[in-house]
């Protein structure tokens, strides 16, 4: 996409909020994260502060009170990885700590369509389980849980949806007497379902057969059959026509909190050490709530510890750098793989080894895509800019030698 042929000044990533008909459009718009800005302010009125742009941690992963990897060593069906965010919502559900939990089911027709959801039994929760790896109207359920009285509510959602719930919480009356409770997953480079299968296309042999892909720590694009085979595509080898942001939300190009900074508990894997068997996760407690929903499934996880290795700043930097110069033109219209799925393997196999790897491939991955976000917000939403992005993010070109 470029500037011009721009149709639509308005993001949206359809998080569902301003889909409530029922409520003001006025009033759900107001909360919309592309009008309140990324975190800033939003930090100031969860944690007291902002975060510490000083922090190496804190810059990138955000306020938080602890971090450790685990698994669920039981995993329910059906699961993105071990299962940690179906096991606490289970949990939540089972001993009464909510009442309902808004996430999503899927279309029963098409595997990756999200169909919001308001989930108020263990049945209802356990078919919530597993990724649709597209945009997906979540809050929609907010209203059908006024309308049905929920006192209590646990929200599972991506950064976007964690940026409105809290807002309009904050500053709409409406959930002013229930006590909310998130989850938050780490989200980037997010798409439309309608855009999914040509996605699809460019990545796998076998399109109609994947039901789960993830970008893994093996520097590979895992995707996963429905006969349970996987195939890996190096990201070296993946077509420059889906990093030159044609395929990607416009919204999710401005995104500048992958990280999911405002969750009670954030939930992921790309900090963890990767285990194929146990599918570690990464979890980031960030407040009292999110210790306590931990703490209710502490006896089915098992952890392990955390660790870091590589070098980090070179490889955000080349790797930035030639984002940045896609998005701002300065290398146009690139396509087709810059290496054949062979080769990109070798490489995949050797940076495994020897580059950012632990909590430094996290880091990577955050800075680099914040970087690629904040440029490309800069370049087609200039308009945009004093209002979406956070302090911290000057400080972060800083330190890999990027302009503002
Ligand atoms: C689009 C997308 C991008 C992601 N990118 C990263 C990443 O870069 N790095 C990383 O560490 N983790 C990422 N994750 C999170 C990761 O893939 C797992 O979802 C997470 O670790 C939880 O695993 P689990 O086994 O505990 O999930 P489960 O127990 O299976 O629970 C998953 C929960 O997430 C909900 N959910 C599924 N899709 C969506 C969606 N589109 N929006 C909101 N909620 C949803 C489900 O309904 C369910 O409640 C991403 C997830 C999605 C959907």
């Amino acid at each position: 996409m470029s500037a011009q042929n721009r149709t639509d000044n308005r993001l949206c990533s359809s998080c569902g909020l301003c889909m409530i008909s029922d409520w003001p459009k006025e009033e759900t718009l107001g909360s919309c994260v592309f009008n309140t800005g990324w975190l800033g302010q939003h930090e100031v009125d969860l944690y007291g502060r902002e975060r510490n742009a000083d922090d190496h941690d804190e810059i990138t992963f955000g306020i938080s009170r602890k971090r450790v990897a685990g698994c669920i060593k039981n995993p329910l069906p059906g699961v993105a990885w071990s299962g940690v965010i179906t096991s606490i919502a289970k949990k939540a559900i089972e001993s009464g700590l909510v009442g309902a939990v808004a996430t999503l089911h899927r279309d029963q027709h098409q595997h990756f369509k999200p169909v919001p959801v308001l989930a108020r039994s263990v049945e209802d929760v356990l078919a919530s389980s597993g990724n649709k790896p597209v945009v997906a109207p979540v809050l929609l359920s907010l209203h059908e849980a006024c309308r049905q009285g929920v006192k209590k509510l646990l929200v599972i959602g991506a950064p976007c949806h964690i940026h409105a719930l809290r807002h309009f919480k904050k500053h709409v009356s409406y959930l002013s007497d229930m006590e909310v409770h998130t989850v938050g997953i780490p989200c980037v480079s997010n798409v439309h379902l309608k855009t999914l299968g040509d996605i699809m296309n460019m990545f796998s042999t076998s399109p109609e057969t994947v039901r789960h892909y993830e970008f893994m720590q093996d520097y590979t694009v895992h995707l996963k059959h429905a006969n349970g085979r996987i195939e890996r595509l190096p990201y070296f080898s993946i077509p420059r026509e889906f990093t030159g942001t044609n395929l990607v939300m416009p919204a999710c190009m401005c995104c500048l909190d992958y990280i999911n900074g405002l969750a009670d508990v954030t939930v992921g894997y790309i900090g963890a050490p990767l285990d194929m068997k146990k599918m570690y996760q990464w979890i980031i407690m960030r407040t009292e709530k999110g210790e306590h929903l931990m703490e209710c499934i502490a006896p089915e996880l098992d952890t392990t510890p955390l660790g870091g290795a590589g070098e980090t700043h070179k490889a955000v930097t080349n790797a930035a750098k030639k984002l940045v110069d896609q998005i701002t033109g300065k290398t146009p219209g690139e396509t087709g793989r810059s290496m054949p799925i062979w080769a990109g393997k070798i490489m995949a196999a050797l940076i495994s080894k020897i580059g950012p790897r632990g909590e430094e491939f996290a880091r990577y991955s955050l800075d680099l895509h914040q970087i690629r976000d904040y440029y490309y917000t800069k370049t087609y939403y200039q308009e945009k800019i004093d209002a979406l992005v956070p302090g911290h993010v000057y400080r972060l070109l800083e330190k890999y030698g990027f302009e503002r």
